[in-house]
């Protein structure tokens, strides 16, 4: 748009019908103003080459009206919704040609004044000559204006040339009328009625023109664009003050501002707003101050802050109201939307059943899974709860296949559900028969039925004496559980998963129940999987073991899984062994992973990386803006809340796993009451570190460490800022005594003294199966019956008691710092050297309330 081959263009024009030169002014609030016009052709829109523009008008545009309509139009929405969202660049082209129009208007104005004194004294013969050779122009530029629509905003400028009717040139204030719209093409091409019934009094005016130069004019000029026509306006008014000019700018920005009260310079702006966004993001895209937005939703009665996250209709009347166009997106536009994508029938084909199994702690659940693999992982459980989900697949004698998941708990199983990973097939239901129906067996009935999930009753134990199938089976009736044997659908067995009895039997059941609940998948499409357990492998990276839902999962493939995207590297299988590619209801590791994932994030192969990417960034910033996220609180909230006084319980999480964090998280919400509120303020993966401990303290908050230890560094800090640490390795124990302790029950206090350390130098065999360790005391005492716990890299190997202290060939009480001595440790065999033991002293104490 070179503006300088266009200036030869720019001319003085005498005035029609008014002496020349000079031009009465009629502003909107009764004032009149006389001044002396000579119109300087501003900027050709048209492209270089072409025809010079349109030369100036004579008059400035009549049609605006001044006063009342356009008013009435100002105070609307900011307006005329956008016609389409989709022409984007083509808007803001408008929005900058009407910024650099504007500039350029004032220093023409400026130029124009100064020129006028000279041109005084040209004849008005001269002028009439310039008037007509502009007119010709003019036409001409008409057309081409006609023809395209970067040329609106030019045509329209000729169009009010031609009005040279100059009597009511009130121009600015008409400007307003078509405030917000700057969408040229729709513009000129559509007749548009919009302003003109606003301005009943000044619809003759538009037409003369229109007749004058064809059709097509009105048209054009009905829709023509705020800022432009003020420039001609002003153009046809030269002399006019380039105060005066601003006050004009100041006053038609005010009303594109639809009421909202920022005199600033105004850009319309495409504002793309998710379902949820936070008022500071908001604020970027639409190029205005966050504060401003704050203060327009406390107008609303909205308490918000700018970290805080609104809605799209709240965004959207933010936007309306800052005169910005909303171009609102969803999730489906983004996002993978796997619901709607259904396999048809025939490409279904039979899959195994996937099955959890649930039961009260010691029930024998993993001494099942064991059984059931034929191997052995219940050794070194702290607690004797299995922490991490160890999922495989069995082959049945009849070759049928059953997926086997270990969940860690019966809340990572609801919490896998509520996110939508709806992957067990079929529960089974371990039921100790010498113990009977504890509290997590009605857990995990509850968690079943809610999951609408068939179940089958694996009465375990059987070969203890005291054994007693048959209550368990009355007991389950009270849980509205009726098993077979008392005649109702569910399923029972009587199995020993020590002497590995009734495994068969069971393993049939499973396949029974699978038959009949006709499991399919479609094998030959794009895999999805559904994240069982995730964390950070040192060796191999982010590292998810995940259950293939559907499709194939193949070496190479791209995928996106939650937040993150990656390629697959390398698929293992339960086995240890890579493969090349896992089918549906497999269980398999997964490397080449961009970051950890969390349980129950669905993994989906895309096309190519660039899909990947995009989902993964999206999904990113949505998890953002939920975080920060809070419902805007009205007055009668936020005052409700300063009346109940709500207590924040701050506390940190470190744990071993992500799945365990998550979970863990996950328990502190929801034991949160109406009164007490859990707030965590870290939560990660990994030892506890200095800067764990140091935010603790500076929050005055516990640690809650699963598993977990604080390193070396981070054991000084807390000894000497008095950081309150709360260790777990069973996260049931943990959400028991952290939900009594907000709920104000609080119980005698567990306090733990540390009374010695040491460093397991060597293992060896004592008696017929136990392992005794060679320990060297590094610090304090080490005495026998004590608590200990054993520690490999900062996790937490086993909890455990010192069931016996040798020191040589004898047995000893006590043992002190430097010394060397064997212990025998209590139910723990996983030791080996360089663990690190921790001797402590437990006290039960009257709890102090340190709620806060
Ligand atoms: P989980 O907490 O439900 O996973 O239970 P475990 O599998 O860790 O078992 C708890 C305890 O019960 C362990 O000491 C097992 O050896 C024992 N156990 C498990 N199954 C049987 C069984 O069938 N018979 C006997 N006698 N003991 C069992
Ligand atoms: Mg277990």
């Amino acid at each position: 748009m070179s503006d300088d081959e266009k200036k030869p263009a720019r001319k003085p024009l005498t005035l029609k019908g008014a002496q020349p030169g000079e031009v009465k002014q009629t502003f909107s609030h009764g004032r009149t103003n006389k001044v002396a016009v000579e119109v300087k052709r501003r900027r050709k829109l048209v492209k270089p080459g072409e025809a010079p523009p349109p030369p100036p008008p004579p008059a400035p545009e009549p049609a605006p009206a001044p006063a009342p309509a356009p008013k009435a139009a100002a105070p609307k929405k900011p307006a005329p919704k956008k016609p389409s969202a989709s022409d984007e660049t083509a808007q803001e082209r408008v929005a900058r040609l009407q910024r650099e129009a504007e500039e350029e208007r004032l220093r023409l104005a400026e130029e124009a004044r100064k020129r006028e004194e000279q041109k005084a004294k040209q004849s008005a013969a001269e002028e009439k000559k310039r008037a007509e050779k502009n007119k010709k122009a003019e036409a001409e530029a008409e057309k081409r204006a006609s023809e395209e629509a970067k040329a609106a905003a030019e045509a329209e400028k000729a169009a009010k040339a031609e009005a040279s009717d100059a009597k009511d040139a009130s121009a600015t204030a008409d400007t307003t009328a078509a405030k917000g719209s700057p969408t040229p093409a729709a513009r000129k091409f559509t007749p548009v009625a919009r302003p003109e019934p606003k301005r009943p009094a000044k619809k003759k005016d538009d037409k003369r023109p229109a007749k004058d130069a064809g059709p097509g004019k009105d048209k054009r000029r009905s829709g023509k664009l705020t800022v432009t026509k003020a420039l001609n306006e002003d153009e046809g008014r030269r002399a006019r003050s380039l105060a005066a000019l601003k006050r004009a700018r100041e006053k038609e920005r005010r009303m594109q501002g639809g009421g909202s009260s920022k005199p600033r310079e105004k850009q319309v702006r495409d504002v793309v707003v998710p379902e949820a966004i936070t008022v500071g993001e908001l604020a970027k895209r639409m190029g205005e101050k966050g504060a401003d937005l704050v203060k327009e939703l406390f107008n609303l009665d909205m308490m918000v802050t700018v970290n805080q996250t609104i809605d799209q209709d709240t965004a959207e009347l933010l936007v309306e109201q800052f005169g910005h166009n909303i171009q609102k997106v969803s999730e489906a536009d983004v996002d993978i939307q796997t619901e709607e994508d259904v396999d048809p029938e025939e490409t279904l084909r039979p899959r195994p059943p996937v099955v959890t199994i649930m039961g009260h702690v010691d029930h024998g659940k993993t001494s099942l899974l064991d059984a059931l693999r034929g191997t052995d992982v219940t050794k070194g459980e702290a607690g004797g709860i299995t922490q991490h989900i160890g999922s495989y697949q069995v082959t049945t004698k009849d070759k049928a296949k059953i997926t086997f998941l270990d969940t860690p708990g019966h809340a990572a199983f609801t919490e896998m559900r509520q996110r939508g990973a709806n992957v067990t097939d079929i529960v089974v239901l371990v039921v100790a028969a010498d113990d009977g129906i504890m509290p997590q067996t009605i857990e995990a009935i509850n968690h079943t039925k809610a999951a609408g999930v068939p179940m089958i009753v694996a009465i375990n134990k059987m070969d203890k004496p005291e054994a007693n199938p048959d209550n368990i089976r009355n007991r389950l009736l009270e849980h509205e559980v009726i098993v077979e044997k008392l005649s109702g659908d569910v399923q029972d067995v009587e199995i020993s998963a020590k002497e590995k009895t009734g495994l068969d039997e069971l393993l049939e059941k499973i396949a029974l129940q699978a038959e009949l609940l006709e499991l399919k998948a479609r094998p030959d499409r794009d895999a999805e999987a559904t994240v069982i357990e995730a964390q950070l492998d040192k060796g191999r990276g982010p590292v998810a073991t995940v259950l293939i839902t559907r499709g194939t999962l193949k070496r190479g493939d791209t995928f996106v899984v939650g937040t993150e995207s990656g390629r697959v590297r390398a698929i293992v299988n339960d086995q240890g062994k890579q493969i090349k590619e896992a089918g549906p209801s497999m269980p398999v590791e997964v490397l080449g992973l961009g970051g950890v994932p969390s349980a129950g994030d669905q993994l989906t192969v895309v096309e190519n990386e660039q899909r990947a990417r995009e989902v993964a960034q999206y999904r990113q910033e949505k998890a953002t803006e939920k975080r920060t996220a809070l419902a805007p609180t009205s007055f009668d909230t936020m005052f409700n809340n300063l009346a109940s006084n709500v207590i924040e319980w701050p506390v940190l999480v470190k744990a071993d796993v992500q799945g365990s964090v998550e979970a863990i998280v996950n328990a502190l919400h929801n034991i949160s009451t109406d009164d007490i509120k859990a707030r965590v303020l870290h939560a990660g993966v990994g030892a506890i570190t200095e800067s764990d401990v140091q935010l603790a303290a500076a929050s005055n908050a516990p640690i809650i460490g699963f598993n977990v230890r604080p390193n070396a560094k981070a054991r000084e800090l807390v000894k000497r800022d008095n950081v309150r640490m709360m260790y777990y390795d069973v996260i049931y124990h943990l959400t028991e005594e952290v939900a009594k302790e907000m709920a104000g029950e609080l119980g005698p206090e567990r306090i733990e003294t540390v009374v010695g350390r040491a460093q397991v130098k060597e293992v060896f065999k004592s008696g017929k199966k136990d392992k005794a360790a060679g320990l060297l005391v590094e610090d304090g005492v080490i005495r026998k019956g004590l608590f200990a716990r054993l520690t490999r890299d900062d996790v937490i190997v086993s909890a455990t008691t010192i069931a016996s202290l040798r020191r040589f060939k004898d047995d000893v009480d006590e043992v002190r710092s430097g010394l060397e001595c064997g212990v025998v440790l209590e139910d723990t065999n996983d030791i080996k050297p360089g663990d690190q033991l921790e001797v402590f002293e437990v006290e039960e104490r009257e709890r102090t309330l340190e709620v806060g």
